[in-house]
């Protein structure tokens, strides 16, 4: 379980105006959100750009501290968590095996100096047959399309073992077959127990795949599941009494 309790945060801008002052300024993005996400849940989180879906997923991942409120999980997440963010992360001017990126998720379960053990190998390899890459297991990560470093990304996430997997639009600019294939995967993750948070803008991927979806708007978050009534903040207006708390406690409960 994750649970968000009036959830805030405001990134802090620092501007040197002339060189003579320094005015520090901030951009609220989330405000007073408190949602409860079950263990073992397929969430799609949902908003239009600058809504603040990274922010979230970058907190829920403990790279970001929340500005106002809480942030709890319960002990089955604790201390496994994987999260692949929206920018790809690779250098791929450094001379590096696709083999060598893919056991970098073995760095959480081991530690930087233990020795690799065959186990370790076999879990690499295994993990890369899963994405389809292990006819590339010894290439160079120059060699890769977009779609297969999107792939890699998904090898190293599956080596490290996580339960609660945290993925910041990562269909985006793959291939329809890599996307599947993607989609695949997740779906199995979920079945084998894991929590997923999927930041994305694919109406139709988020109904088909994520049982449930968190709406991020400019004020109000909504929690439902495909088949209710998508509620934004544009919908209900400025002034409303609408409290989110009390659409997503409803929702859990059905
Ligand atoms: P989304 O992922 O939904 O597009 P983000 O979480 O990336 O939204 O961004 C939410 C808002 O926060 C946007 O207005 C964005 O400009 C702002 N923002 C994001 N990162 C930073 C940052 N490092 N410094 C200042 N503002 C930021
Ligand atoms: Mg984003």
């Amino acid at each position: 379980m994750i649970r968000l309790e009036k959830l805030g945060y405001a990134y802090r801008q620092i501007s040197s105006v002339a060189a003579v002052t320094d005015t520090e300024s901030s951009i609220s993005v989330l405000h007073n959100l408190s949602l409860v996400i079950p263990d073992q849940s397929m969430v799609a989180l949902l908003g239009p750009n600058g809504s603040g879906k990274s922010t979230l997923l970058k907190i829920i991942a403990g790279e970001l501290i929340p500005s106002q409120g809480h942030l709890g999980f319960s002990q089955e997440l604790q201390g496994a968590i994987g999260y692949l963010s929206q920018s790809a992360q690779f250098d791929v001017s450094i001379p590096v095996s696709v083999f060598e990126v893919a056991a970098m998720g073995l760095l959480n379960r081991r530690g930087l100096f233990s020795a690799i053990t065959s186990a370790d190998r076999a879990r690499v390899r295994e993990m890369l047959a899963r994405v389809g890459l292990l006819h590339l297991v010894n290439h160079n990560l120059q060699e890769l399309s977009g779609g297969q470093l999107q792939r890699l990304r998904f090898a190293r996430l599956l080596v490290e073992g996580a339960k609660l997997l945290l993925l910041d639009e990562p269909f985006n600019a793959v291939d329809e077959k890599t996307q599947r294939d993607l989609l695949r995967l997740l779906n199995e993750q979920h079945r084998a127990g894991c929590t997923i948070i999927t930041a994305m803008h694919n109406q139709s991927i988020a109904n088909l795949h994520f049982p449930l979806h968190i709406y991020l708007g400019r004020e109000i978050v909504a929690l439902s599941t495909p088949a209710t009534a998508i509620v934004t903040a544009r919908e209900q207006g400025a002034g409303s009494s609408f409290n989110p708390a009390e659409l997503i406690s409803y929702e859990l409960a059905r």
